[in-house]
């Protein structure tokens, strides 16, 4: 059994996919995005996010923070232990809600990954992924009831500089998953100041078929105060205007 590096599990999300969820974070992502919202999910190792300003002095940093100054993120978990977690949430998935293994990248364990599903439909829960598709795995995509995909910049040279890796390969695999007949939800967080290609992306996405819906999540600045509390450079960006959402209206659709 392998276990999975977990950075945290959220109950009652109701952003990370259909009707009410769990989601699980795992911890690692061979991407870098300048914009990521999870930084804290970046890294494959356990992690301490300090806030200075929560310290009262107390002194007993060896036994734990209960002021919330030092976090630890990252924890090891049985698939096992994340499905009995996940499980305590199933009288109210309804018939369209379910677990969300998310993170990082959650098909960089793809063993645990794969075993926390395992375990998680032999008790009746929907799965589904949130996923860079950076990684196919034909095994694990047969087996979920949806997948949730970013294709974040149409132009390969500007998805390396802003990503830290260039995008054939996600191309590649969305065509790869859309054959295995898995339902798609398609999805480009968009950053003000990136030039994105987000027609592009919509046109493309359209010649696939499984891909049942493409959605533009406007940038969240909810990685700023993550990336200060793990001395990470910070990120430049802004949330964008109404505005320049509903402009991109137009590309985003539901079949
Ligand atoms: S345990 Fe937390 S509040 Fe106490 S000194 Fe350490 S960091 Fe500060
Ligand atoms: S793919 Fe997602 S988790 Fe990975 S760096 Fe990008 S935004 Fe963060």
């Amino acid at each position: 059994m392998a276990d999975a590096v977990v950075a945290d599990i959220q109950r009652a999300s109701t952003h990370d996919g259909p009707g009410f969820r769990t989601t699980v974070f795992f911890k690692g992502c061979p991407l870098s995005c300048a914009w990521c919202h999870n930084p804290e999910c970046i890294s494959f190792e356990p992690q301490i996010l300090e806030y200075p300003e929560k310290c009262i002095g107390c002194g007993k940093c060896a036994d734990g923070c209960f002021a919330g100054a030092k976090v630890l993120c990252g924890k090891r978990m049985t698939p096992a232990e994340i499905a009995a977690e996940v499980a305590r949430d199933k009288a109210y998935y309804g018939k369209d809600g379910g677990v969300t293994f998310s993170g990082g990248e959650p098909l960089a364990q793809r063993d645990a990954l794969s075993e926390c599903i395992d375990e998680c439909k032999k008790l009746g829960i929907r799965c589904a992924v949130e996923t860079s598709l950076i990684y196919y795995d034909e095994e694990i995509f047969k087996k979920l009831d949806l997948v949730m995909a970013d294709l974040k910049i149409w132009d390969s040279a500007t998805h390396k500089k802003y990503t830290g890796v260039p995008n054939e390969r996600i191309i590649e695999n969305f065509k790869k998953v859309n054959s295995l007949g898995v339902p798609v939800i398609a999805r480009t967080p968009v950053i003000p100041g990136v030039e994105q290609g987000i027609p592009q992306i919509s046109a493309f996405l359209k010649t696939l078929e499984n891909v049942k819906c493409y959605e533009l999540l406007p940038y969240h600045p909810l990685g700023k105060s993550k990336r200060q509390a793990l001395n990470m450079a910070e990120d430049e960006f802004s949330v964008p205007s109404a505005e320049f959402m509903e402009e991109l209206k137009q590309y985003a659709y539901i079949r």
